[in-house]
């Protein structure tokens, strides 16, 4: 049974078996590993039933009050890359306080972790040499823990980015207006704008430069649209040739500059094969009091078709 060591744990694919122990908690230690600050990023089931709740945790917030003093002084103290250093740790909640005794070690790159066990264990774990063999299979573990944090972060990033124009997608794009919808919620008097943009006649470039030429007249729209906002607005790709920007703190007659802004911005470009000829038309409408995500999308769009009616390359704005 190579997945069970000799105390009938489950034995880590990385880690040797006593970090096993520490990581399923059956040996009654805590393991975990931390931002620069002490904030708790990983912990073993042991530590992380003792959490609150998922979710970034000082850990300083778990101990009790000398052992936070404790912790923060030591923590100040750890150089990147240094030496482990001991520290007796007593942490609360969830259950009786447990009394631990362990190393906490400073990363290269200023992250922390921290491997503890019972105090009354200590002895028994023998010594601090095996201890620190321990903690060279622990840093092989979290090596490899970030990379798989960056594979995550990639991939987080990707789940939200649209692959063609490198824009949010519409996912993330959702996201956004919802939480806009929400603001207004909280508070009637904050105004944001919605623009649905939807590039005219595309379909008749595609069919002219092929398809490849397309794709590189959406990236030129999408950059050109990114250009003329600012840092707080938002852009995302609702799909195929359609835009929607979102604009913080701004009213139906700054909605409506922008968009016409947009507009000039794009038929005025040389954009692919188009050289100034590709135009959009554009639809905006404000977030209403207590106004849901859904809504606030649909009169901008039906302000969009609007504007496709009446001729194109113009814009409409729904009252
Ligand atoms: P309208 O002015 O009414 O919006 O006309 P339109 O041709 O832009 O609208 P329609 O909805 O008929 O066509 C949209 C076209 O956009 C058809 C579709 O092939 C094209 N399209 C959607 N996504 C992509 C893409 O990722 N790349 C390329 N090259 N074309 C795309
Ligand atoms: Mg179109
Ligand atoms: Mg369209």
């Amino acid at each position: 049974m190579d997945d069970l060591d000799s105390q009938g744990g489950p034995v880590h694919p990385i880690a040797g078996p006593i970090v096993s122990r520490f990581l399923a908690g059956s040996c009654g230690g805590v393991i975990a590993r931390l931002d620069a600050d002490g904030i708790v990023l990983e912990a073993g089931d042991r530590l992380a039933s003792r959490m609150p709740d998922p979710g970034p945790v000082p850990l300083a917030e778990l101990m009790t009050g000398p052992s936070a003093r404790r912790w923060r002084s030591l923590i100040d103290r750890l150089r990147p890359g240094g030496r482990p250093r001991p520290i007796r740790l007593r942490i609360r909640g969830g259950g009786p306080t447990l009394r631990l005794i362990g190393l906490a070690h400073r990363e290269p790159d200023g992250r922390l972790w921290l491997l503890a066990m019972p105090e009354v264990d200590a002895d028994a774990l023998g010594s601090a040499r095996e201890l620190a063999r321990e903690l060279s299979l622990l840093k092989r573990h979290l090596a490899r823990s970030d990379r798989m944090g960056r594979l995550v972060e990639k991939a987080r990033r990707e789940a939200r980015t649209d692959p063609l124009t490198g824009l949010a997608n519409r996912r993330q794009g959702i996201r956004w207006l919802k939480q806009a919808a929400r603001e207004g919620r909280l508070q009637p008097t904050r105004s944001c704008c919605c623009i649905v943009v939807d590039l005219d006649e595309f379909k008749a470039i595609n069919d002219t430069f092929g398809h490849p030429e397309g794709d590189r007249v959406l990236r030129a729209a999408a950059r050109t649209l990114g250009e003329q906002i600012r840092p707080v607005d938002r852009i995302f790709r609702f799909g195929g040739e359609e835009f929607v920007v979102l604009l913080p703190e701004t009213g139906l007659d700054g909605g409506r500059a922008v968009a016409d802004r947009l507009r000039v911005a794009l038929s005025g470009r040389p954009l692919g094969p188009l050289d100034g000829s590709l135009t959009a038309s554009f639809g905006v409408a404000c977030l209403r009091a207590g106004e849901s995500a859904a809504s606030l999308f649909k009169r901008a769009d039906l302000a969009l078709v609007r504007a496709k009616n009446l001729g194109r390359d113009r814009v409409e704005v729904e009252p």
